[in-house]
Formats: structure tokens, C-alpha cells, sequence
């Protein structure tokens, strides 16, 4: 998977590199036997049996029975994906949700409840009330989990995890990772939405197979997740991505960063919404919609042949091509995914954009512009993976930048 630091492969013994390498085949092929084991990992077998021995002890592997054809019967193994849990907590504008997956990285259970803005202390109380619920819902005892991650919609501190600052959940400057570490007693490191949901792209959705990446979401706000390399690019203290305050208009509508003309003021939901009451003049369809305009209302306006609803996405789409357009000169990705709530009309949109976005960006046309296939849960399946990927190196014994360099 994605990887988020890159300090790990490099810090990783030998034995530890096969241990994970053992791992990963035991839960891609089992039940497997030793014997198959050391052909598909190039070890021999007496290595192998002595990390199986290690797998077993620990309970990350089972003894599923023996397997004969001829000769002697060899024991098969399989991953256990009960020997794991992992926690995933995604803080939203709207809700706080909480998810456990096994130890594959399956959710199991997910739960939720309304957010309350501009108190991150009752956001915290919140989760710590979550928990035991959600775990009883996947039938998980406390004891099973092994890691947690949390996610919000603003630019945090690495390695603090300290949320600087998240406009539209009311937050600034707030020691989440420290709090939540405390109060659920456990490690929880911290990333931005679009830095998870760019990791559950590369591990389920349209990006998987690729090392170099933009995932980009558009809704309240505008933030892009930047994977090179199969790794996530942070910057100097982790506030890279921030591409909805690129200026595209030198004078327009006043940011919520204190600029004008940021691209998040012409491609957010309040964007899309403002667009939507200027072209009520014109359009019955959107005269008769409740207001605020709904993003969803709104694209079932322009899917139903709207023509002005159609012009809101077809623009939001152009002006989104401004801010990719950077990004695909300075990185080169393989592919750009587009998420978040204002991408409702997506083949309107990405028309828009893929038809502006030479203007912006040399070769423009060599890469794939695509809706996210995750929906709205790329996050927080982003923050279950991150979760796993911290637990099981260190259970792994590697040194790992994303546990040591946080400590609460
Ligand atoms: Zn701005």
C-alpha cells in the first residue's frame, strides 16, 4: 500500500522484511502450506517455518488442517483476520464517525453521530462514546485493537498532529492527536481528509497499482492528497495538498483564508450553492429547489437536462482545471481522482475540466481524470488502512515514523 513515511523499508531488518513478506502471502493465498510458501517467497523452508512459528505464537496466522495428495499430508495455513482490529474515527463537518475493520483492514462496524462544530473537547468526548459501541456492534473486545487513526477537513501539524487550523469544523490550533491519544489510551495519529482518502484509493479504488497520484477533494473546501513515488508527500510540517487556495481570479469572492479568489471559492459545495441561486433567474428547475441548494438537488437538475445546472458543474469543472492543471505540471502523476460532495455530477464536471485543462497543463490530455469510486467513505476507509499500517509495523518491530515521531 501506500506507504506514509519513507523511512520504514530502509529501517527493516532482514527478518522482519521477510516476516512481513510471509505475512502478506499467508493472507493473499491461504490456507497455504510452508512447502508453497517458500516457493512463492524465493526463502527456504527452514526460514519459513521458523516465521510460521513466530505467525503462530502470535495469532496472526492458523493451523486450518492438513492437506494430502500422496506422499505426506503438509498443514495448511491461513491469516487470521480475527488476531487484529483497527479503528478508524473520521471528524466531519456533518458527523463524527467511527469504524472497526479486522485485521485484513475490513470494516466491521461503522457508527456515527450528528457533529458539534467549534468544540473539539465534546468532538473528542464524542469519540470516547463511540467506541464501545461500535465495538460491540462488530463484536470486537477492546483488547483486539491494535491501532486507530483519525481524519478531519484541515491542515495538520506534523509530527504534532495538532490541528492548526480547520475553518469549517470551527477548529484552530488544537492538540487532536495528543487528546484523543489520551483519552482512548491508545497511539492515534492524525491525517488530513485528502492524505487518507489518496491511501484507500491506491489500496481499493481507482488507484490501485499506481505510485505516483493526486487525489483531490472537492467540498466544503478544496485539497488535493499527493501520492510519489507510493509514498504520501507531507512538505516540511505536513500542509502540502492545500491547492484550494491557489488564486485563479485576481478579484474574486473573499476566501474563508482571508485571500480572494482562491479556487475553493469558485468549486466548493458554497460555490456550487452560490452558482446555483445566481442561475435561479433562469432556470425553473433551480428556482423550485429549497435553499440552500442541495449539491445532490442541484445535480439531479443538470442529470435531468437542466442546461443551467449542467453550466454549474460544466464550470466548477473548468475552474477546477486551473488548480490541477499546477499540479500536473509539477508532479507528472499517473492519474488524478476526483472525491468529495461536490463532485454529484461527475460526467458534467470532468467534461468540463478535461476540456479546460490543456489551457493549464502541458500533456494534459495523457492523463486520466476520474471520479472516485469510493464515495463519501474514501476517508474513513483511508483512516481504517493508515490505522493498520502503524499497528503492524511496529508489531513488526520497525521503527516507524508515523509512532515515533507523534508521541502525545
Ligand atoms: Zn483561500
Amino acid at each position: 500500500m501506500v506507504r506514509p513515511t519513507d523511512k520504514t523499508a530502509n529501517n527493516r531488518t532482514p527478518r522482519e522484511l521477510n516476516r512481513a513478506l510471509v505475512l502478506d502471502l499467508v493472507q493473499e493465498h491461504g490456507p497455504i502450506s510452508r512447502t508453497n510458501l517458500a516457493r512463492l517467497s524465493g526463502l527456504t523452508k527452514p526460514t519459513v517455518s521458523a516465521i510460521i512459528e513466530e505467525l503462530l505464537d502470535s495469532g496472526s496466522v492458523r493451523d486450518v488442517g492438513s492437506e494430502s495428495r500422496g506422499g505426506r499430508p503438509a498443514r495448511l495455513l491461513e491469516f487470521n483476520d480475527d488476531s487484529a482490529a483497527y479503528l478508524g474515527i473520521e471528524i466531519g463537518v456533518e458527523q463524527t464517525a467511527v469504524a472497526v475493520a479486522d485485521a485484513r483492514g475490513r470494516t466491521r462496524a461503522r457508527l456515527e453521530q450528528p457533529a458539534v462544530l467549534r468544540d473539539p473537547h465534546r468532538t473528542v468526548r464524542d469519540v470516547v462514546e463511540l467506541l464501545p459501541k461500535v465495538l460491540q456492534l462488530a463484536g470486537v473486545p477492546r483488547k483486539r485493537l491494535r491501532g486507530a487513526c483519525a481524519i478531519l477537513p484541515g491542515l495538520i501539524e506534523r509530527p504534532s498532529g495538532v490541528c492548526v487550523l480547520a475553518p469549517n469544523l470551527g477548529w484552530e490550533r488544537f492538540p487532536l492527536r495528543a487528546e484523543l491519544s489520551r483519552a482512548l489510551r491508545m497511539q492515534v495519529p492524525v491525517y488530513n481528509l485528502p492524505q487518507a482518502a489518496a491511501v484507500a484509493e491506491g489500496e481499493l479504488g481507482a488507484a490501485r497499482g499506481h505510485a505516483s497520484y493526486v487525489w483531490i477533494y472537492v467540498g466544503l473546501g478544496v485539497g488535493a492528497g499527493l501520492v510519489v513515488d507510493g509514498r504520501l508527500f507531507f512538505g516540511m510540517q505536513g500542509y502540502s495538498g492545500e491547492i484550494g487556495h491557489c488564486r485563479v481570479a485576481d478579484d474574486g469572492p473573499p476566501c474563508g483564508c482571508g485571500r480572494r479568489g482562491c479556487l475553493e471559492t469558485f468549486t466548493s459545495v458554497m460555490a456550487l450553492r452560490r452558482a446555483a441561486e445566481a442561475a435561479s433567474s433562469r432556470s425553473s428547475a433551480l428556482a423550485a429547489l429549497p435553499r440552500p441548494h442541495a449539491v445532490a438537488a442541484i445535480a439531479s437538475a443538470a442529470l435531468a437536462g437542466d442546461e443551467a445546472a449542467r453550466g454549474i458543474f460544466h464550470q466548477a469543472g473548468a475552474q477546477l482545471a486551473r488548480g490541477i492543471g499546477v499540479l500536473l505540471n509539477l508532479l507528472n502523476p499517473q492519474l488524478v481522482v476526483l472525491g468529495g460532495e461536490a463532485i454529484a455530477a461527475p460526467d458534467i464536471l470532468l467534461a468540463g475540466l478535461r476540456e479546460e485543462l490543456p489551457r493549464h497543463a502541458v500533456r494534459a490530455g495523457e492523463v486520466p481524470v476520474v471520479a472516485s469510486p469510493l464515495g463519501s467513505e474514501a476517508g474513513l476507509l483511508g483512516a481504517v488502512l493508515l490505522a493498520r499500517e502503524g499497528a503492524v509495523r511496529s508489531l513488526r518491530l520497525v521503527p516507524d515514523g508515523v509512532l515515533q515521531d507523534s508521541a502525545p
